[in-house]
């Protein structure tokens, strides 16, 4: 018999049910939350380097937006569907509430690879976006951000395309903008940092010190750069990396059982995380499949890369040391695995929470472009972590009030918040 291949959206649809369920919320709410609100789908046609045509496909889909306008990235993937920019649209709304800033979720995405485009060509798909939702976006509707494999210097193409559209300066329109440009101090950091804000607190409630722990992490993106550099600050070890290879395109796990050195892998990464493995091999690293970062003999495990790592298939695999699992990416773990994963007693740091530090700092972006008045990094970080700190409690204080997984608390507390702005407003 053939497995059904996965489908993200179906997996967030089951989670929105299931807590539905346990909320008790009515037909109404169950309809209007378990499907996105709009969503747009179009054609960018882009003249590449070659003189050629090449005609790309992108999505934006508003999932919510009773807490305010929407709010999410757009990735740049070359496997990307409708179905996944459903599943993290409805994701955002979620992580929105459960760290309780005004907005509501959307996503947006274009199938395509960045490694095979030049700049230029970049330049031209993120304008090409702007240009067939110009006015289906902007800072009263729908805010976009960076996501896999997009940057502030997209953010910042999108932005000039909208701003000649609407001819005047809207640094609301979008987050995660370079610096020098309306951008916040602490973006970059900010998803990386708030995965590790929320493991100090884990940690905390485990009995356990960062220096007597060591992490294995799957992904070299900017989330995980960030994750590690904070966590190795704490004093924590990461012994091992897992990351895509693109000349032998595949992934590898790169692991030193006495610890990585960031500064040295960042110095053989390409721009979008990716490690060669004969440099890696040239400084001491042992090169192992990509999937063995799973298997490692750690205290901490963050997946930090994709959805569906961690499946029905290779959940086994996961060490009985193995005391916490921080979700840094979004939907990591299938639903199969996670059941196997609760089963097994490990505290999870469902990414809705783990991973809300990009949007909140987002949010931050958005306050201090429409102040017009910018921050310190330090005070960006320190309302970063008082955010963080104060969401993972009211989750975890849920969690052992009600005997709830962390994932369930989070959700109820997402969902709830968002059912009630949906029933004030009178929509259901
Ligand atoms: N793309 C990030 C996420 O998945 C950040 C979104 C944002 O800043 O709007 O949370």
């Amino acid at each position: 018999m053939q497995t059904k291949p996965f489908n993200s959206f179906e997996m967030a649809q089951a989670q929105f049910e299931s807590v539905a369920g346990q909320l008790g919320l009515d037909a109404g709410v169950r309809q209007l939350l378990g499907w996105p609100l709009r969503e747009y789908s179009f054609a960018i046609p882009v003249r590449m380097d070659d003189g050629s045509v090449q005609v790309f496909r992108g999505y934006r889909v508003q999932h919510n937006d009773a807490r305010g306008p929407c709010k999410g990235g757009i990735r740049f993937h070359p496997m990307e569907t409708l179905d996944t920019v459903r599943a993290l649209a409805m994701w955002m709304t979620w992580k929105c509430a459960v760290v309780d800033i005004p907005l509501g979720g959307a996503k947006g995405g274009v199938v395509c690879d960045p490694h095979n485009l030049t700049e230029w060509e970049q330049e031209q798909i993120c304008r090409g976006f702007v240009r067939q939702i110009a006015g289906n976006m902007g800072p009263t509707q729908d805010v976009p951000a960076p996501d896999v494999m997009t940057s502030a210097q997209h953010m910042l193409w999108m932005l000039d395309e909208f701003e000649s559209i609407h001819r005047a300066r809207l640094p609301g329109f979008i987050t995660g903008k370079p610096v020098e440009l309306g951008g916040s101090m602490g973006r970059r950091e900010a998803t990386g940092y708030g995965v590790v804000f929320t493991i100090r607190e884990a940690l905390k409630e485990l009995g356990l010190r960062a220096q007597d722990t060591r992490a294995s992490v799957q992904g070299f993106g900017n989330v995980a750069q960030h994750a590690i550099s904070l966590y190795r600050q704490m004093g924590g070890t990461v012994i091992a990396v897992s990351c895509w290879d693109q000349e032998d395109q595949v992934a590898y796990t790169f692991r030193k059982k006495e610890g990585i050195d960031l500064e040295e892998l960042l110095g053989i990464a390409d721009r979008f995380g990716g490690i060669d493995d004969s440099k890696a091999r040239d400084l001491g690293y042992e090169t192992l499949p990509g999937e063995a970062w799973l298997e490692q003999e750690v205290e901490i495990l963050i997946p930090a890369a994709l959805e569906n790592q961690v499946s029905a298939e290779n959940v086994d695999r996961i060490r009985d040391s193995v005391k916490l699992i921080a979700e840094g990416a979004n939907g990591p773990i299938g639903p199969k695995a996670d059941a196997a994963i609760k089963e097994r007693d490990i505290f999870v740091i469902p990414d809705l929470l783990a991973n809300a530090g990009g949007v909140t700092c987002s949010y931050f972006e958005q306050v201090q472009s429409n102040m017009n008045y910018f921050w310190e990094k330090d005070e960006v970080l320190g309302k970063l972590d008082v955010k963080m700190t104060s969401a993972f409690i009211a989750v975890s204080d849920l969690a052992k009030r009600d005997n709830l997984h962390m994932r369930d608390a989070a959700y109820v507390i997402a969902v709830s918040r968002v059912a009630q702005a949906c029933r004030d407003r009178g929509w259901v």
